[in-house]
This record gives C-alpha cells, structure tokens and sequence, in this order.
C-alpha cells in the first residue's frame, strides 16, 4: 500500500536528521519519492526555530500499526524526546495517509486528522504528486489553493 510520510525537524542538525530518516526509509520500504525539504514558521504557541519539512512516498506491505512503530522506531534512533506538545524536534515523522484505511483510533488516527489544514505538509505532497486525494478531504491540490 502506497503510505504518504510527512517529516520534520528543528533542532540539532535539521538537514542532517531529514536525510537520516529518509536513508532509514529507503532501507525499510519500497521507497517511491521524496519532496525537497521545505523550511517553515513554526505554527507551535511554543517560541522555537523554524522547520524543514518534507514528504516521502513510500510502498509498504507493513499492517499500519507496525508502519506507525518503524516510524518511531527511526524517531527514536534520530534521539527524539517526547516532552511539551508540539515543541521542538530533532525529528517527527507522521502517518498521513496509508492507502485507503481509515481509522479513528487515538493511537494512530487515518488520515492524519490535520493535514488538511497544514501548508507544510499539503505543499510538500503536492511537489511530488500533484492529482493525489486526501481521503477525508479531496484533491490537495484545492486544499493547497485554499493555503495561498
Ligand atoms: P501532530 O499529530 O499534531 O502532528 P505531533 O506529531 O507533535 O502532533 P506526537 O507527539 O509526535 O504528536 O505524537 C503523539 C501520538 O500521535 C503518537 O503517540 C501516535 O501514536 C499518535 N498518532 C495518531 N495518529 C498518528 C498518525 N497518523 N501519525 C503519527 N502518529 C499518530
Ligand atoms: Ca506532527
Ligand atoms: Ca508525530
């Protein structure tokens, strides 16, 4: 199943962990595309630096809750520490869509519940594929319209 990735990262070495998680990605899936990595304002109340962030394409026959633990898995490698929502990181790594699954489970929520909302993520996406449909929300192009 085709799994849309979105990535990001502001503290450390940002570039540095981007390419990292990217390199882990290609390792662990049939890895199709990667955006370039977009730098952005943090939209946190939290004073923090600004992100880069990106969105890879991948081919999974992972079940979703073992894709979301290699998701954490390489978050944890990078040293991510989970402390204030939505704070700074040395890396985050979202589930945004996993074929056609929908689920509403707190634990992994499909499609991302904010996506639709997030310039950071819909623009990265539509740099690589640009007709893709968010499924709760339809063609990102329109979602990114909306955004600009
Ligand atoms: P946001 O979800 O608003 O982007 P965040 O990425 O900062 O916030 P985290 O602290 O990284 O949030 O994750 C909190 C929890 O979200 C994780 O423990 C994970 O189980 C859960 N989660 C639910 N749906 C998803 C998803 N689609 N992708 C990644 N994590 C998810
Ligand atoms: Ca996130
Ligand atoms: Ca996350």
């Amino acid at each position: 199943m085709r799994a849309i990735i979105a990535l990001g990262a502001n503290i450390g070495n940002p570039k540095e962990q981007m390419d990292l998680a990217v390199a882990m990605l290609r390792e662990a899936t049939d890895f199709q595309a990667v955006s370039k990595y977009f730098s952005t304002k943090p939209i946190s109340d939290i004073p923090q630096p600004d992100y880069l962030n990106a969105v890879c394409i991948v081919e999974s026959d992972l079940p979703a809750l073992d894709l979301l633990a290699l998701l954490q898995g390489i978050e944890k490698t990078l040293g991510r520490e989970r402390n204030e929502k939505w704070g700074p990181r040395t890396i985050d790594l979202d589930l945004i869509q996993y074929g056609t699954l929908l689920s509403s489970a707190d634990e992994l929520t499909l499609p991302h519940p904010r996506a639709h909302e997030r310039r950071f993520v819909i623009e990265p996406w539509h740099s690589i594929d640009p007709d893709a449909i968010l499924l709760t929300h339809g063609h990102i192009s329109e979602l990114l319209e909306q955004m600009l």
